[in-house]
């Protein structure tokens, strides 16, 4: 929806009032050469020279004025020309603008201004930009495995093509027919007033050639594909997985999802790698580390464990422990350049790390620990859980047994409900915030 504008490019206001400036006298042909800055003889290469300047000046996007630079851009449209320059000589700016108001050629303003902008000198002049296919995007499963060593993996996908037969024109005579409700250029275009002078342009892909701006005439068909211009087919892949690469890597297969209209440029075939989980090793935020969880047992923890870890390329690695290091159960250790290799960096490999959990004995028996408390060192249990050392000495000490807790998320759970059970029935109370003024007495009883 262009507010205003002209279509295409920027060719003048067709059907409606200037916006700002008043309406140009019939018969002014001088005003486009003022605007260029240029005097009415000028040659094409003093026109061009003169709008690139102007166009690189007064651009919006440099802080320039937007109508100013339409100015331009409109003035420079007509007088490249030679045709619509001679038009606009001999009986002006009105004639112009009524001889271009069916949407008729031109447009050239938008391209020639990406050309001044993107530096080049020229090579794609005139050409508007080229509509793309949508891409496809597909999901990707790999294993750990094939993420650190790489691997190719074949796949088939099913796209359509312009059809060869009739190199995409829909017709046997390799003619394209242009459609008759856009008049070739894909868009419909209704036109509303909003006030005075003021006209609002809103654009709709045309309904009967869905946007390519041909159309199939019957005779003309192509048989090999209907006149439809697109033919399926199906095409396997070989898909690079590189070492290193991690969940939600892309790959992008340039041009081969197919078109999804007659005329567009294919679209991309979009591949992201979905890892699945591997039985011992994760990955770590830092896509090159690994870690695993390793479980010991208490002599293992105690006296020094070693053990072998089969890799993902295969190798089998042996880990072990220094020499009188102890290992605490929820500890970590790192052995360093084991992890996955950096993508694009294959030589260089991120840290391995190792979650250790201790499984302890559910229970020792009794001739055990009579030899065995003895070799062991005194564990700081001994000392008190709380307060001083001191309380240890007392003999008045009160005997107390523990009970094994399974689940302590859920006995606070149990705990939680237990009180709010006990509250509800002692005082019939609903809010389960309410401070118990049993409970209150009972704390300025203990001050
Ligand atoms: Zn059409
Ligand atoms: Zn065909």
């Amino acid at each position: 929806m262009f507010f205003g504008g002209g279509f295409p490019g920027f060719d003048g206001f067709p059907g409606g009032g200037m916006p700002g400036g008043g309406r140009p006298k019939k018969g002014n042909s001088t005003r486009y050469y003022e605007l260029l800055g240029v005097k009415a003889d000028a040659t094409p290469e003093e026109l061009k020279k003169a709008h690139r300047k102007l166009a690189l000046q007064h651009h919006p996007d440099k802080g320039g004025d937007t109508e100013k630079f339409k100015e331009i851009n409109e003035a420079y449209d007509v007088l490249k020309d030679a045709e619509k320059r001679r038009i606009y000589d001999e009986y002006g700016e009105e004639a112009i603008k009524e001889g271009m108001g069916g949407g008729g050629g031109g447009g050239g303003g938008m391209a020639d201004l990406f050309d001044i902008l993107s530096g080049g000198g020229g090579g794609r002049r005139g050409q508007p930009r080229e509509r793309k296919s949508e891409d496809v995007v597909h999901r990707l499963s790999v294993s750990l495995e094939e993420l650190y060593n790489g691997v190719t993996k074949k796949l088939s996908l099913s796209r359509k093509l312009p059809c060869s037969k009739c190199n995409g024109t829909g017709s046997k005579s390799g003619k394209r027919h242009t459609c008759s409700t856009c008049h070739g250029s894909g868009v419909q275009v209704h036109i509303r007033p909003l006030g005075p002078g003021m006209v609002q342009q809103i654009q709709s892909r045309c309904g009967d050639c869905s946007g390519s701006g041909y159309s199939s005439v019957p005779s003309d068909r192509c048989t090999s594909c209907s006149g439809s211009c697109l033919v399926s087919e199906k095409k396997t892949f070989e898909v690079g997985i590189e070492p290193g690469m991690k969940q939600n890597s892309k790959i992008v297969l340039r041009g081969e999802a197919g078109c999804t209209e007659p005329g567009l440029q294919p679209g991309d075939v979009v591949l992201v790698l979905q890892q699945k989980e591997h039985e011992t090793f994760t990955r770590l935020p830092n896509p090159a580390d690994l870690i695993f969880e390793k479980h010991i047992n208490l002599k293992e923890a105690l006296c020094g464990c070693a053990f072998n870890v089969k890799h993902l390329d295969g190798r089998v690695i042996r880990i072990s422990s220094g020499a009188g290091e102890v290992i605490k159960p929820g500890s970590f250790k790192v052995v360093p350049e084991e992890g996955m290799p950096v993508h694009t960096r294959p030589f260089i490999k991120g840290n391995l790390y190792i979650k250790f959990e201790v499984d302890f004995p559910s229970s020792l028996d009794a001739d055990l620990v009579t030899s065995l408390a003895p070799l062991l060192p005194s564990s700081s249990s001994e000392s008190a859980a709380n307060g001083s050392a001191a309380a240890m000495d007392s003999d008045d000490a009160e005997q107390c047994h523990m009970k094994h807790v399974e689940d302590f998320e859920e006995e606070l759970k149990s705990r939680h409900r237990m009180a709010r059970q006990a509250s509800s029935n002692a005082y019939d109370s609903d809010d389960e915030d309410e401070m118990p003024r049993g409970g209150q007495r009972v704390q300025c009883a203990q001050q």
